[in-house]
This record gives C-alpha cells, sequence and structure tokens, in this order.
C-alpha cells in the first residue's frame, strides 16, 4: 500500500482564506487546520494564499522568494514565503491591483462581488498552476495540488495534460458558489481556448470555475458523506448533478475536522470561565457573562439559544425570523445571533431586537471572540440551514456542551444525533434534529426542545455529556485525505479535453 511510502507526500494546498490570516467562512478554518494535521501525520505541506493586506501583515517570517510574470496579466507577481506554523510553509501571492485592497476576499463594502474577480482569481490560478508544474522558481515540485472551492478550481483545468503534473484534488466547500462568467471574460483572461467546451469549462454558454475543478480534477472530496450524496440530486447540484454523477467514482465526502486548539472550553483565551467536562456547571458562569455583554437578564433558569453565521438564505436566518415571535410568548426564553450579510436579512434580525429587549440581542457584524463567548455562553445552538455540506459550529457546540438543534441535511445530519427517547435511552443523543427547513417543522422541534429543557437538569446533562465526548478532531480526516491523495496519484484520470492549445 502506497501509505509505506519512505518519503513524505509533497501536497500543495490552495484556498483563498484560511485561519488565522484571512476568514470568512469555514473554508478558512479548515485551510487553517487540515494542512497542519496532514504534516503532523508526517506529510510535507506547503500552503498558498493570495496576499491580501491582512496576511502580509500578520504572516510570520514573510520573505519574497519568486517573481514571475503569466498570461494575460500585464505586471510583475511576487511570491512570498513565510510559516503558517511549525512544519506548514506558506506561500502568498503577491498580484499588484487584484488582492491589495482592504476588505472582503469576494465582495466590497456594499456586499456586492469585486466586478474584477474572475481577472483576481484566474490569476491566482495560473500562479498556483505553476507552482504545482515546478515552473514558478521554488525549486519545489509538488506531488499534490489539493484545491478548494471556485477560486481555485481553474487549477486542474490548467495543469491538465501536462507531462510530470501533480495529481489534483478538488474539495468542494459549497456548490452554491460557482464562479460563472461570460464569454468575453474566457477571452480576456486568455485561457487557452480547449478549455471552452462542454466536456471542459462551457457551463450554459458561460464558463464556470467551480466545474474546471469538477470534471478536471483526479478526486473530488466534499466535506460530508451526506452533503456528496445530495449533490448528485438537482435540488443540490446547482446543474452540476449530471457532472458529479458521471465523476462519482472519484467523488468521496470527507468530513471536516475541527481545530481543538482553537475550539477548546478548557482553553479558550476568549471566555470568561474555562470548563470541561467534568467542571461543567462551571459553564453557568459563562451564560451569566454572555447575559451581562450582551444586555440579556441574568436568568440562570432561562433557556439562551445562540445563533453565529453568515446571513444568508442558506443558513435558515429567515425561518429564525418566522418563528422569533412566537418564541416571544415563551417564558424564560432568551436568543442571542450574531452574524453579518444581507443588509435585508440584518434589518429585520435589529428590528426584532428593538421589539424584544432583554429577550433578543443581535449582534451585527464579524466578531470571532463574541463567536467563542456565545458557544460558551448559550445552552442550545440553532442551526435551520436548507443545507450545509459540512458545518462546524454545530460541532464546536458540541465540544462546549452548548445543544445543537439542526436541519437533517449535509454535514448536520451526519453529526448531530437526535434525542429520541431511543437514542436517549441508549445514550447516544447529541442534539435535537428536525426534518424539513420549514417554521413549523422548527416551531415544533423548538417546543420539544424546551419541554426537554424544563425536565430534571440531569437529563439535559446527560444530553450536553454526550455531545462533549464527540471527536471530531482531524486526526482520522486527515488520514483519509492521505489516502485520497494515494488513489489519485495512483488512478490519474484522463483529460475530458482533447489537447491543451495555449
Ligand atoms: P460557512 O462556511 O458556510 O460560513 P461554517 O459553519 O462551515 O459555515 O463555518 C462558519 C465559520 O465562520 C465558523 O467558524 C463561524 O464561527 C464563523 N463565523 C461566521 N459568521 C461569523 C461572525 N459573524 N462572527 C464570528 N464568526 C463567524
Amino acid at each position: 500500500m502506497s501509505s509505506q511510502r519512505p518519503t513524505p507526500l509533497k501536497i500543495l494546498f490552495a484556498s483563498s482564506e484560511a485561519q488565522p490570516l484571512i476568514k470568512t467562512g469555514g473554508l478558512a478554518d479548515v485551510a487553517g487546520s487540515l494542512p497542519p494535521a496532514l504534516s503532523h501525520l508526517g506529510e510535507e505541506v506547503r500552503l498558498v494564499l493570495p496576499a491580501y493586506p491582512t496576511t502580509l501583515e500578520q504572516a510570520r517570517e514573510l520573505t519574497p522568494v519568486s517573481s514571475l510574470r503569466i498570461g494575460a496579466y500585464p505586471g510583475e507577481i511576487t511570491i512570498h514565503q513565510g510559516t503558517l506554523e511549525e512544519g506548514v510553509t506558506l506561500y502568498l501571492v503577491e498580484i499588484p491591483g487584484m488582492f491589495d485592497r482592504p476588505g472582503n476576499p469576494y465582495v466590497d463594502g456594499q456586499g456586492n462581488n469585486w466586478p474584477d474577480n474572475a481577472q483576481r482569481f484566474a490569476a491566482f490560478c495560473r500562479v498556483v498552476a505553476n507552482i504545482a508544474l515546478g515552473q514558478a522558481g521554488l525549486k519545489w515540485l509538488p506531488e499534490i495540488v489539493h484545491c478548494n472551492d471556485w477560486q481555485t478550481g481553474l487549477v486542474p483545468a490548467l495543469i491538465t495534460g501536462e507531462g510530470n503534473r501533480p495529481a489534483s484534488i478538488f474539495t468542494i466547500h459549497n456548490m452554491a458558489y460557482q464562479g460563472v462568467f461570460d464569454r468575453i471574460t474566457f477571452d480576456q483572461l486568455q485561457l487557452p481556448p480547449a478549455l471552452w467546451s462542454m466536456e471542459g469549462l462551457e457551463f450554459h454558454n458561460n464558463f464556470s470555475f467551480l466545474k474546471g475543478g469538477l470534471a478536471f480534477a483526479d478526486w473530488i472530496t466534499t466535506v460530508s458523506p451526506t452533503y456528496a450524496g445530495e449533490i448528485l440530486t438537482p435540488a443540490f447540484g446547482y446543474g452540476l448533478d449530471g457532472l458529479l454523477e458521471y465523476r462519482k467514482s472519484r467523488l468521496t465526502g470527507v468530513l471536516n475536522g475541527i481545530d481543538y486548539r482553537v475550539w477548546d472550553p478548557a482553553g479558550d483565551p476568549a471566555i470568561a470561565q474555562p470548563y470541561d467536562a467534568q467542571t461543567l456547571k462551571l459553564k453557568a458562569i459563562n451564560k451569566q457573562h454572555l447575559q451581562q455583554e450582551l444586555g440579556l437578564p441574568r436568568q440562570p433558569e432561562a433557556l439562551l439559544i445562540g445563533n453565529i453565521g453568515r446571513l444568508v438564505e442558506q443558513k435558515g436566518v429567515d425561518l429564525i425570523l418566522d418563528i422569533l415571535p412566537g418564541l416571544m410568548h415563551k417564558e424564560n426564553l432568551q436568543v442571542a445571533i450574531l452574524g453579518s450579510g444581507d443588509p435585508e436579512l440584518e434589518r429585520r434580525l435589529t428590528a426584532m431586537a428593538d421589539a424584544h429587549p432583554g429577550k433578543i440581542a443581535v449582534h451585527i457584524g464579524y466578531d470571532e471572540a463574541l463567536a467563542h463567548r456565545i458557544e460558551a455562553g448559550c445552552d442550545c445552538f440553532l442551526m435551520p440551514s436548507r443545507f450545509e455540506p459540512c458545518g462546524l459550529n454545530q460541532l464546536y457546540s458540541l465540544r462546549y456542551g452548548t445543544v445543537p438543534i439542526v436541519n437533517r441535511t449535509g454535514g448536520l445530519a451526519d453529526t448531530v444525533v437526535d434525542a429520541t427517547p431511543r437514542n436517549l435511552l441508549e445514550g447516544t443523543a447529541t442534539g435535537f434534529v428536525f426534518d424539513r427547513p420549514q417554521p413549523p417543522a422548527l416551531w415544533d422541534c423548538l417546543e420539544r426542545v424546551i419541554e426537554f429543557w424544563n425536565r430534571p437538569a440531569m437529563w439535559w446533562e446527560k444530553l450536553v455529556l454526550a455531545g462533549m465526548r464527540q471527536d471530531f478532531s482531524w486526526d482520522s480526516s486527515a488520514q483519509h485525505y492521505r489516502d485520497i491523495y494515494h488513489r489519485a496519484i495512483d488512478n490519474p484520470a484522463p483529460s475530458p479535453v482533447a489537447r491543451k492549445d495555449d
């Protein structure tokens, strides 16, 4: 078996965000923690990111190591080398005019996509492809290039057909974001003409970065087994379910791990009072602090429900808004929400909090430390996502003894065990699961939660402790990725396009 190889695998891990340097969502958590987990297994991992201003400021020991030019981009590009953490080399790709702007990597201050996203991420993909082929002046040749989401989707397409190319892995963190652009953009980017075909990047008279990853990678992964099945259906496949069905012998769902160095209630510097399963009673102190911080009455008996995330339709924020007025009639119930995103959802949430002071607290914005305090201080965590490739907050919640309430979809279905009488009896229940992302189903589920909260405390505690015992560390997932890397090396996929004609 290939796991007996004497030398470490050389892996180039490409992402548009990674903790702790730049983060908008779960991709950053994965890109910041899977490479170290692979390094821990003895592999040689180098992470490549665009050089955003914050990444350049924060990265350790940066040195410019190479400069290069690529097609369709007029200027000179600099690759800086540093360290993500011990064992993981970091490359930051500085492309003047592309990534050196403040704010979010993908959208401007109004929440609109940067108008030159195609140019920005195509340029990044070209540099990653050059590194992958050993043509970026780095004197290093990876055996694997692991790409993530649409921003890196062109890489497998750009290296297809090249002799001595590394095996390519493409991980789908969310099918909903595809990077679709028009024919004029395709021509401006000077992409190889052969890529404009149904077997290549073409997608309903446009072209899709995501499709590049799905059509050309040697192996495709997504971040939970259930989502791997869901994306084969029209409801979740966004028009690419046919292609995925065709490639499904090379599609694997690998559940994300979480970084217990960052998300551990026993050693979390952001929270008021550290605790673990043995000292669970101390969790109540975090609840008091959170209530105070958010302007909620300090009531230990109130059921405090938390929610954190991007305020978008996917996350079911509108479902929460639908049921909140009814919930306000319940006694001893408080809600704490942290998020940013769709301005209309932000406005409606803020209005709801204004209408129910002392019961609903809403914090609009991105606040990593407050996210930790909500995980530590709440009794339960609500995630009514319409779809959820993996989801991380339910995993953080389990570790923090904060009972997750989730829709049965994607990674939520794979990680939370419903508190049915049978599961409770067997000690496997870890949360509450409902079956349709609609207000009545969510409402019925919350009625169950409230009934359970009002039982003698030992019931709740049993559920909490079963959740805290779960192990979602990266160990087994990183090993799973390593196996996939070897399978991809041993079974290169034939190129779907006849010829690559730059
Ligand atoms: P997604 O990647 O779809 O946004 P995930 O659940 O996979 O969802 O990951 C979201 C990550 O981003 C979690 O670590 C979550 O805590 C964090 N996050 C999202 N919104 C906020 C926010 N407003 N403040 C702090 N952290 C946030």
